[in-house]
């Protein structure tokens, strides 16, 4: 089988999402369409994509997974070619992200009655979370675009509710680019804060929450010297759909009965979607999993545009919730989201700070370490199970958007029943005892109830 060397190169560019006139190219700095101010996307030539067959791009996948060819090992570049065609080897910023465990959740799945039950653990990464599968595609194509010349771009920001500038910021410094972090004073976790400081970014706290740094971001970049990373910018979301493709590829390219993703700003499931669309485009799937949109119930503005039928999109004050990543009360891409949805007959589920918390605590008694947005999604599952909207016998896949290790202050807090708004019923706090042997064996005695 020849390599895709061998082949004309693709071509992907940017178009309006809802369809206007025109195409960019994407080293062009541009985030939105110039006719309506509405969202972008990357489209690929799906015709040309298509003249190789459905098993020759499995085997070609399948070929470059894990491997250590450069760029191929990583699990974004093993598909550039549905990603971002035309990016030279010699600017692709990789750390090899992707390519991270599916989880068997095997106990977890046996206690709540769903034995098929997958956690796709995309925390597993460089930074820590799912925001690196993006990145990479990003720095790389403003890398290009500083290397060919007349680029006005010097520099590379963000607005961030964490785990984006903490990616961000690793990618610009593997690539020498400077870049620039807004950060909403106080409301991001210390791992989360110090990330970008470590790697030299200029990180500013301001005095807002994640919608008002939001705000000064897209202001400040209209100067297209510095080149806007939030994910209004459509190139991320190549890199995130892969997570969608790699999922096919670990069950052997069927796809499950259900997607669960933890959602704020509404990018990473527009991801999903565009990348099981990409596999249905090309004739290596046949349907759609379900996608369950996973909302904290404290900043919902999704679940109410569900609830109203998407007639309208709602946007709240998002309020203080523990899954911090995701408190965003505007988000947007809410119409790639919706079509996420619809077209998949998905749904949308808001969960409690007691619910999200609880649920995060039993997913890390069966071995897992999940973050807060991984208790909202399991929490979203845990009651659409209960409910009967998820069959006992259907094949499920949790998104886990980040490594608990990002979020220490949020396991202690619920080991010592310090969180608020959540009773901490699987609370397992540390015993301080006096060093005395027999004191320490009557307790671990009591304890295993021996
Ligand atoms: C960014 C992020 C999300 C939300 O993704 P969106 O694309 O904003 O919907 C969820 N969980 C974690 C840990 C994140 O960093
Ligand atoms: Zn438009």
């Amino acid at each position: 089988m020849p390599d895709v060397a061998s082949v004309p190169p693709y071509r992907a560019h940017l178009r309006c999402f809802r369809g206007c006139p025109g195409q960019f190219s994407v080293y062009e700095v541009i985030y939105s369409c110039p006719a309506c101010g509405g969202l972008l996307e990357v489209q690929h030539d799906v015709d040309a994509l298509r003249a190789r067959s459905a098993a020759d791009w499995r085997q070609l996948l399948e070929r470059r997974a894990g491997t250590s060819s450069f760029p191929y090992g990583s699990g974004v570049w093993g598909m550039r070619e549905w990603v971002m065609p035309d990016l030279q080897d010699e600017h692709v910023v990789s750390m090899y992200e992707g390519n991270t465990n599916l989880f068997r959740a095997e106990r977890l799945g046996r206690a709540i009655g769903l034995p098929d039950l997958w956690v796709k653990l995309c925390g597993n990464s460089h930074t820590g979370s799912f925001k690196d599968l993006g990145m990479t595609v990003l720095v790389s194509v403003v890398k290009q675009m500083m290397a060919s010349g007349g680029s006005p771009v010097r520099a590379v920001a963000a607005a961030s509710t964490g785990d984006t500038s903490a990616a961000l910021a690793a990618y610009a410094a593997a690539a020498g680019i400077p870049s620039i972090i807004f950060l909403p004073s106080g409301k991001v976790s210390t791992a989360q804060l110090i990330q970008p400081v470590a790697n030299g970014a200029y990180v500013l706290a301001l005095d807002t929450d994640f919608d008002g740094c939001m705000r000064i971001v897209k202001e400040i970049t209209q100067d297209n010297s510095l080149y806007l990373a939030n994910s209004m910018n459509s190139v991320r979301i190549e890199g995130q759909k892969t997570v969608a493709i790699e999922i096919v590829r670990q069950f052997d390219w069927e796809v499950p009965d259900w997607i669960v993703i933890p959602v704020g700003n509404l990018g990473n499931i527009s991801a999903l979607y565009k990348g099981l669309k990409l596999l249905q485009d090309l004739g290596i799937i046949h349907k759609l999993p379900r996608l369950v949109a996973a909302q904290a119930g404290k900043a919902n503005p999704f679940y109410l545009s569900f609830c109203n039928g998407f007639r309208q999109k709602v946007a709240v004050q998002a309020s203080r919730t523990l899954a911090s990543a995701i408190q965003i009360g505007d988000p947007v891409s809410y119409e790639k989201a919706v079509q996420a949805v619809t077209a998949s007959n998905g749904l949308v589920e808001a969960v409690s700070e007691h619910e999200l918390a609880n649920a995060a605590a039993r997913a890390d008694l069966t071995g897992m370490y999940t973050c807060p947005h991984t208790g909202v999604a399991l929490a979203a599952l845990f009651n659409l199970v209960e409910r009967g909207t998820i069959a006992r016998s259907d094949q499920v896949v949790v998104i886990s958007t980040a490594h608990g290790l990002k979020f220490t202050s949020f396991k202690v807090g619920y080991h010592e029943g310090k969180l608020a708004e959540v009773e901490s019923d699987l609370a397992n706090p540390p015993i301080y005892l006096p060093a005395d042997l027999q004191v320490v064996k009557e307790t671990i005695a009591r304890k295993l109830q021996l």
